[in-house]
């Protein structure tokens, strides 16, 4: 009986757009949802994505299927990139040597993160899944949704502001062998704090001797450092405790959302790194198994743009050169921001250290809504406010309304 249907509370940041279309104060600000703004306050298409589309404008000739797992010149194109990164990564090149990384498209990374929950629930001992505390809220909901089941391991330290270290690694310690553990690969969202190189290696010894199983969730590629490159430290160490035989195997979901602004269009992947080549055949015949009764196949317009630009060193270079001026305005705006933010009454200095589309800071649940209620300013309650929606021409009227919010 579907009078019994209780409604469901919204999306917590979808829920904010909403709000925020309603409001008709003209200084209002949506600092919800992590997509990314200019200046203007306008969301944009990267000038080598609109020129990727111009040549497929002229040069498609069909939108047949592409294979349940994407197309293998997709497949060869990310694994390259990832894993071998233009030949810097010796051990991530051995790896796709031996056969022993399976790709496939997915419906971009949450759709990565759903396929490879289904997959660990359907193949993979523990059910028991580490995430962060905090974490993307549909983390828990995407594992919870697949049959896993997801608990916290302590990240982040809220009276200081800051990575919540020692604790991050207690809690990794007691987790239960052979357990799932979830890693952001950067740009942690959504507090923005990430761990150094040295915090990664200290870590990953802990999650070796306990035998747990990495996924890995990269969104934000690109946004930590300004470039794809600098920002895969983790998947470089990954590679090479495999090659090391100190980690058997582990799984990567990873999305061109942010890093092309490809949002909608839908467009990433999963990649499993496995034992050998003959495991990698099995594996790959499973996803496969397991994507055909839910989407069947991926969409194609996504996959073909990367294809292109990735196919074209002028376009690739460009794709670069644009990621640069994103990531270059948000940390612009991030600084702006930081030095009208009234220090007297306030310790600001976590700001300097996040990193990626989002600020964490650290403001209360009531600060968020008297954020809301007097200043049109939307963001959710826990007090992340996306860097996207701050520009030059609201940056002083945003400051402000923090700076009296923390006063009062
Ligand atoms: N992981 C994290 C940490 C994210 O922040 C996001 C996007 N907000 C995603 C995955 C997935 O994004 P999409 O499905 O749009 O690629």
């Amino acid at each position: 009986n579907w009078n019994q249907i209780p409604t469901a509370p919204p999306d917590k940041i979808l829920g904010i757009s909403e709000a925020y279309v309603k409001d008709s104060n003209s200084q209002k600000i949506n600092l919800g949802v992590g997509a990314y703004r200019d200046n203007n306050g306008k969301p944009i298409i990267f000038p080598s994505v609109k020129k990727a589309e111009g040549i497929l404008l002229e040069k498609e000739s069909e939108k047949e299927y592409t294979g349940i797992i994407g197309n293998k010149n997709y497949q060869s194109i990310v694994r390259d990139f990832i894993f071998n990164n233009s030949n810097k990564d010796a051990n991530g090149a051995k790896l796709i040597k031996e056969d022993r990384i399976v790709t496939a498209q997915t419906i971009s990374g949450t759709g990565s993160l759903r396929v490879i929950a289904e997959f660990l629930n359907r193949f993979y001992d523990s059910k028991t899944i580490k995430v962060p505390k905090p974490t993307w809220a549909n983390h828990v909901a995407v594992f919870t949704d697949a049959g896993l089941q997801p608990e916290f391991y302590n990240y982040y330290d809220v009276e200081n502001n800051s990575l919540d270290y020692e604790n991050l690694k207690k809690s990794i310690e007691s987790t239960p062998n052979g357990s799932i553990v979830l890693l952001h690969a950067c740009c942690h969202n959504p507090t923005g704090m990430d761990l150094s190189n040295e915090e990664w290696d200290e870590v990953l010894q802990i999650i070796t001797k306990k035998n747990l199983f990495p996924l890995v969730d990269m969104a934000y590629q690109g946004f930590a450092l300004g470039n794809p490159y600098k920002d895969i430290e983790l998947i470089r160490k990954l590679n090479q405790l495999v090659v090391n035989d100190e980690l058997k195997s582990y799984a990567l979901c990873q999305s061109f959302a942010k890093n092309m602004g490809l949002y909608g269009e839908r467009i990433g992947s999963i990649s499993i790194v496995t034992e050998s080549s003959e495991q990698s055949v099995a594996i790959e015949s499973q996803l496969k198994k397991l994507i055909r009764p839910i989407y069947s196949n991926p969409p194609i317009h996504g996959s073909k743009i990367v294809e292109t630009i990735f196919s074209n060193e002028n376009l690739y270079n460009s794709w670069l050169n644009d990621l640069d001026q994103v990531v270059g305005r948000l940390n612009k705006v991030r600084d702006q921001l930081y030095q009208k933010l009234d220090k007297s009454n306030y310790n600001w200095d976590h700001l300097t250290k996040q990193r990626g589309m989002f600020i964490y800071t650290g403001l209360s649940k009531d600060q968020v809504i008297k954020l809301r209620n007097d200043y049109s300013i939307y963001a959710t309650e826990d007090g992340r406010f996306s860097i996207s929606g701050v520009n030059e021409n609201n940056v002083d009227y945003l400051a402000n309304a923090i700076n009296e919010v923390i006063k009062s």
